[in-house]
């Protein structure tokens, strides 16, 4: 048995999965046949035969070291990022939508464009009268932006998603 450091409950969905071939695999290399393997959220329990002439320690070091260093290397990049993603929104009975973010803090939800300069932290619509911060106003359009995504995709249309609900004070 081992856990991850800080006993972080990280072992789940997609990872779990790939710390599990992992973990088959490096066995399968020394030659040690897994008996049992539980992927906990916080640990793993690990019960091997191990070839004596390579020794139960070496094998554990080896088990550690490449699933931590590939699941490390795999699961902090982008990719990695959108998966868990997507994977913690359908076990929440919700979609995972990407939305392209160009170009929304110059944008009203309504649809016009306002121009704004970096340091222009406020929004304020011409056409529609709405007023708030830039972050707000862009948070808006980007949601604005999924939902339209939404309908495009046959997939989702039918997906029932709120539409949440404002609030802001500033
Ligand atoms: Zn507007």
């Amino acid at each position: 048995m081992w856990t991850p450091k800080y006993r972080r409950a990280v072992l789940v969905g997609p990872i779990a999965k790939r710390c599990e071939q992992v973990l088959r695999q490096v066995a399968n290399k020394y030659r040690a046949e897994i008996m049992a393997l539980e992927i906990m959220p916080d640990h793993v329990h690990v019960l091997v035969e191990v070839d004596p002439q390579l020794g139960i320690h070496r094998l554990v070091k080896h088990l550690k070291g490449v699933s931590s260093h590939t699941l490390r290397q795999e699961f902090r990049t982008w990719s990695g990022f959108i998966r868990k993603l997507s994977y913690k929104a359908e076990s929440a009975g919700r979609w995972l939508v990407k939305v392209n973010a160009r170009g929304t803090s110059q944008q009203c939800p309504c649809g016009r464009a306002v121009p704004k300069k970096l340091w222009d932290r406020k929004h304020h619509c011409s056409a529609c009268g709405f007023k708030t911060i830039r972050d707000h106003a862009s948070a808006l359009e980007i949601l604005r932006r999924g939902l339209r995504l939404r309908t495009e995709t046959p997939a989702l249309a039918g997906v029932a998603l709120e539409a949440p609900s404002f609030s802001y004070g500033e």
